[in-house]
């Protein structure tokens, strides 16, 4: 099928590469003209396990092409695929100006009969609200929409083995061509009007972040009560109603995505009327918890001219993404509490302020306490001994609970973790 999309950041460039992976035929938009330059020479200008193959898998069959004029990508496509980004405007909610702009844009090239695919995460009522701005142009396509659950980190294994497809149209046409479109890939398909599509989005999303929260919520009493989270975890994820995913105990959640999507979601409950008193308390929560973070490194040093060693700087691992990372707000903090702060993070972005060096053992060194804020699993295997001796003083705060803390107190260094 000959496909458009729109936007190659992470969901567009993994959304396009797939498709191409498929066998369909897809033009990407992206305005960027230095994304668009990495990407016409075959790369990807971001970290993502196993992209790069599916990429240029794609180009060598010829089934790729970039462009970096919307009316191009568009051109002769069956269905048009968003993937522009929706950022939080001043009230939380999800600004969706890019795809406004990118409609009017390319909206009037659209053939008769286009699916238009709302692939960005978008408040409920979006899919009837572009409807009629595409009515506007006088094009006949179609909006729906499918929502993307990929995450960063397995977005490639996420696109071919998907948990479920949503679909949120009342066409009966458009959704056919959906289901032909992914017709290789073994997933559940949920197809349901475009409000509900819409909120399983968001309310996936907030469920998640939840969860994350409520592990957090639990850690911290954990720690008041005297209790070891870590099995206090393991006891409760054992029942199958639980579950373990999602209840790991952090310095709270961070990315592009949750604390976007719930803010959103409370945005959408007060226009709607309903006070998500819930969802509220978690993103306090959440604020909260990398405080407790920051707060268990000032109550370790003086941070007025010390030097914390930072492992991890990426808001998970196996993602170089920085976007609203916990680990990038601590040393932010630190910095502004007149600390030097000495990073090693194997994949992220630049810090602005962060001093970054090469492997672990070299954050640590000469460093009055070491920080470790992504869960990079690398990080198990560091030897404990060279990190005890590099360090000014051997105090480990590990705000993800990746070490094992008899082994860290053996080696005669101080340890606190969440929860335990
Ligand atoms: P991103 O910022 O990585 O990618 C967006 C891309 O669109 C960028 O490359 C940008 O240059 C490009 N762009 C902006 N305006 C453009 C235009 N007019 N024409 C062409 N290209 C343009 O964003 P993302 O992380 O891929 O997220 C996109 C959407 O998907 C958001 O709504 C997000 O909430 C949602 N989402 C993201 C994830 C995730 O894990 N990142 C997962 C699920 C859903």
């Amino acid at each position: 099928m000959q496909v458009a999309v729109i936007g190659a950041g992470y969901v567009g460039l993994v959304t396009g590469a797939g498709l191409a992976y498929l066998g369909h035929n897809v033009r990407l938009g992206e305005r960027d003209p230095d994304k668009l330059e990495t990407l016409s020479a075959g790369e990807v200008p971001f970290f993502e396990a196993g992209l790069d193959r599916l990429l240029s898998e794609g180009i060598d069959k010829n089934l790729i092409s970039f462009y970096a004029d919307n009316k191009q990508a568009v051109e002769a496509a069956r269905v048009v695929f968003v993937a522009l980004p929706t950022p939080p405007d001043e009230e939380g909610a999800a600004d969706t100006t890019y795809i406004e702009e990118a409609l009017d844009d390319f909206g009037p090239s659209l053939g008769p009969g286009t699916v238009v695919v709302l692939k960005s995460t978008v408040p409920v009522g979006s899919v009837a609200r572009f409807q009629a701005h595409l009515d506007g142009f006088g094009v006949g396509a179609t909006v729906i929409s499918n929502p993307e659950f990929l995450r960063e980190g397995s977005a490639v294994g996420d696109f071919l083995h998907p948990d479920r497809i949503v679909i949120g149209t009342r066409s009966q046409e458009a959704a056919e061509v959906m289901l032909e479109l992914y017709q290789a890939l073994q997933a559940p398909v949920v197809v349901t009007d475009p409000a509900s599509s819409e909120m399983i989005k968001y309310a996936s999303n907030a469920y998640l972040a939840t969860r994350i929260t409520f592990a957090n919520a639990i850690a911290n009493l954990c720690e008041s009560v005297g209790a070891d989270v870590k099995d206090v975890l393991l006891g409760m994820g054992y029942d199958r109603r639980v579950g373990f995913h999602f209840l790991n105990p952090g310095p709270g959640y961070g990315g592009s995505c949750f604390p976007k999507d719930t803010r959103a979601l409370v945005a959408i409950a007060d226009e709607a009327g309903y006070d998500f008193s819930l969802l509220r308390g978690v993103i306090e929560v959440n604020e909260l918890q990398r405080r407790r973070v920051l707060d268990k490194v000032r109550a370790a040093i003086d941070l007025d001219g010390a030097t914390v060693g930072l492992w991890g700087l990426a808001f998970k691992a196996g993602t170089d993404d920085i976007r609203e990372s916990p680990a990038v707000y601590l040393a932010e903090e630190l910095i502004a509490g007149g600390a030097t702060v000495q990073a090693f993070d194997p994949e992220a972005a630049p810090v602005e302020g962060v001093i970054r060096v090469d492997d672990p053992i070299q954050a640590a060194k000469d460093a009055d306490v070491l920080l470790i804020a992504t869960e990079w699993p690398e990080f198990q295997s560091v030897d404990l001994r060279a990190v005890r001796d590099a360090m000014a003083v051997p105090h480990i705060i590990d705000a993800r609970n990746i070490l094992d803390p008899d082994a860290v107190r053996r080696l005669g260094m101080e340890y606190e973790g969440i929860g335990r």
